[in-house]
């Protein structure tokens, strides 16, 4: 169909009304009036009889782009230009956003297709004042929907009061029952949960398993083997078991729950004697949902995603459930702790934990990052300290990344590096010559940066000189040729003075690096002749700070441990596994049999 706009003489395109009902507020005009009124404006505003006009009209109740079929069966019209215009009661029928609302408009006004909004009038699409009038206008549809979201939340705090299930999926553990009333001459049906026998047992029994072995995923593998199974008859995930444990529904509500979560700020709508100490928690407002445009979603085609997110425990609103509860208060706020220090731990891996004493010293041979510490549950070196291992740091956080990085046997190796580094002073002359050569080597190497330095500085003053001497003789020469070739001259001078000076940071800042390099390396001398006498005396602490004093890092390769005193050059080691070599035969690294 040829494209028509307003300037054609006979326009035969038809004009859409639109009508959407909106379920959540029942307080606007039936869905019938609205049509009503939009017929009426089209026949008189554009001269048209009924079988002009093309009506749309949506039940849904969300307002969602899912939900109005009829709504993309006029955008689809629009599209194939079978339309001259929209009329609609109100402009919030059409779109709850803003951006979408006035994207709609821009692209109607491109087609020659007008907007009309019943309630409204003022506004004509085709002039600036409209424009800004849509904008407001749905900026305040935007507001008034704030309001109701609102309106929504202070009816589900009256819910909450009543203990009510509000629906979805119930816990593992419950099902949902219906129960009907009469109250006040009006009937009314509410959800509450009931227990299911062996969902419950399921629950306890990982509650027990994951207060006694303090893993998620050790309790995850237990409790799959006992034939366990998820509310869908499924097996279960460690995320799985971590929503059931943070799930209060379970915990038995008494007085020290109430404690609990006055401790976070939580709002709490029961009574004190509503925590009698066998009913359930009842949690509202635990999760968000979000519907965030697509990034290939187009105005005319618009793509949603729909996400879910935990909510922070201090945006709850909590009271009493009409179920019993099955934890305890003691054991699920005991749970929550737990839950707490695991997430900790797993962020920041501290090595007091488990006494390993290189924990980041050691770098992964396959990437060359640092390699952290990983306690192993459960599982004890000979002194009774909890057993670990190195594992490489993109190996850890990264899914599938540096895969092929072995870990290292932590206590092994821990007792290995200080036996070696004990014997230093003692027999290994070789190794202790070759790092006293290294400082000799970067002592030399700062003599001549220094040397180079000086030499930089003194070019510099020199272009200073010659720069001001030309502009000096500029003013005495008045020939125009010789007046350019000097200003060209002073060009070329200012250009190697940047040069010069750019060297000169260069140097200075590499000569401060050496500076301190040095001073670490000589610092590490010394460090080294006293280590073994020092690390029988010093606690922990003391022993981490002496080892980090004196390494620069440790590499296993195979079953090699290659030791990188301070001064060594580590990153060599990558470089040249980078070109195919192999430094377990260069005579810098030494290594001992693992
Ligand atoms: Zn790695």
């Amino acid at each position: 169909m040829p494209r028509r706009n307003k300037h054609d003489s006979v326009d035969d395109r038809k004009i859409a009304v639109y009508a959407r009902k909106s379920k959540i507020t029942e307080t606007g005009k039936s869905i019938e009036i609205q049509k009503e009124k939009c017929i009426q404006l089209a026949c008189a505003q554009f001269n048209v009889d009924i079988s002009d006009i093309l009506v749309y009209e949506d039940e849904g109740k969300s307002g969602f782009y899912a939900d109005r079929p009829q709504y993309r069966r006029m955008l689809r019209d629009i599209e194939e230009n079978k339309i001259r215009a929209v009329i609609c009661y109100k402009i919030d029928r059409i779109s709850r956003r803003t951006v979408d609302l006035l994207n709609l408009v821009q692209q109607m006004e491109q087609k020659g297709i007008s907007f009309v909004s019943v309630s409204d009038r003022e506004l004509d699409t085709s002039t600036r004042t409209g424009k800004i009038m849509i904008s407001l206008l749905s900026a305040i549809a935007e507001f008034e929907r704030d309001i109701i979201a609102e309106r929504i939340t202070d009816n589900m705090y009256e819910l909450a009061k009543e203990g009510r299930w509000l629906g979805g999926t119930p816990p593992l553990g419950y099902c949902s029952i219906q129960e009907k009333a009469t109250a006040g001459g009006k009937k009314t049906v509410a959800n509450y949960l009931a227990p299911s026998e062996e969902g419950q047992r399921t629950v306890k029994r990982i509650f027990e398993l994951f207060l006694k072995h303090s893993s998620l995923l050790g309790t995850a593998k237990m409790i799959n083997n006992e034939g366990h199974k998820t509310g869908r008859g499924g097996t279960f995930t460690d995320r799985a078991l971590k929503a059931i444990l943070q799930n209060p529904v379970y915990a038995i509500a008494d007085m020290d729950m109430k404690a609990y979560f006055e401790s976070y700020e939580v709002s709490v709508w029961a009574e004190d004697k509503d925590f009698d100490g066998t009913r359930g928690i009842a949690a509202y407002n635990k999760t968000e949902h979000t519907k965030e445009l697509d990034s290939n979603s187009r105005t005319l085609d618009p793509k949603y995603n729909q996400r879910t997110f935990r909510k922070d425990i201090t945006e709850w609103v909590v009271s009493i459930g009409k179920h019993e509860g099955i934890i305890s208060s003691a054991d699920w706020i005991a749970t929550q702790n737990l839950l707490e220090e695991i997430s900790k731990e797993y962020s920041a891996r501290p090595r007091e934990v488990s006494k390993s004493l290189l924990s980041g010293l050691i770098r992964c041979v396959s990437c060359g990052s640092r390699m952290f510490v990983k306690t192993e549950s459960n599982r004890y070196n000979p002194d009774g300290t909890i057993r670990f291992r190195y594992v490489c740091d993109v190996k850890y956080r990264k899914k599938g990344g540096c895969e092929k990085s072995p870990n290292v046997k932590g206590y092994d190796l821990d007792h290995i590096v200080i036996e070696k580094l004990c014997n230093l002073s003692k027999e290994d002359d070789a190794v202790l010559n070759e790092f006293f050569s290294a400082g000799n080597n970067m002592r030399m190497k700062s003599q001549e940066i220094e040397k180079e330095i000086a030499h930089l500085k003194k070019r510099i003053n020199q272009i200073e000189r010659d720069i001001q001497n030309q502009i000096v003789s500029l003013r005495s020469v008045t020939v125009e040729i010789i007046k350019q070739s000097i200003y060209a001259d002073v060009e070329m001078l200012h250009k190697e003075l940047a040069e010069v000076q750019d060297q000169h940071k260069k140097l200075c800042a590499d000569s401060k690096d050496q500076d301190s390099q040095l001073e670490s390396v000589e610092r590490a001398r010394k460090s080294i002749l006293e280590f073994a006498s020092q690390i029988k005396l010093v606690g922990y602490e003391g022993k981490l700070q002496l080892l980090r004093k004196i390494l620069d890092c440790v590499i296993i390769k195979g079953n090699h441990v290659h030791i990188f005193l301070k001064g060594m050059d580590s990153d060599n080691f990558f470089e040249e596994r980078k070109r195919g070599g192999d430094l377990c035969h260069i005579k810098q690294y030494r290594y001992w049999r693992l």
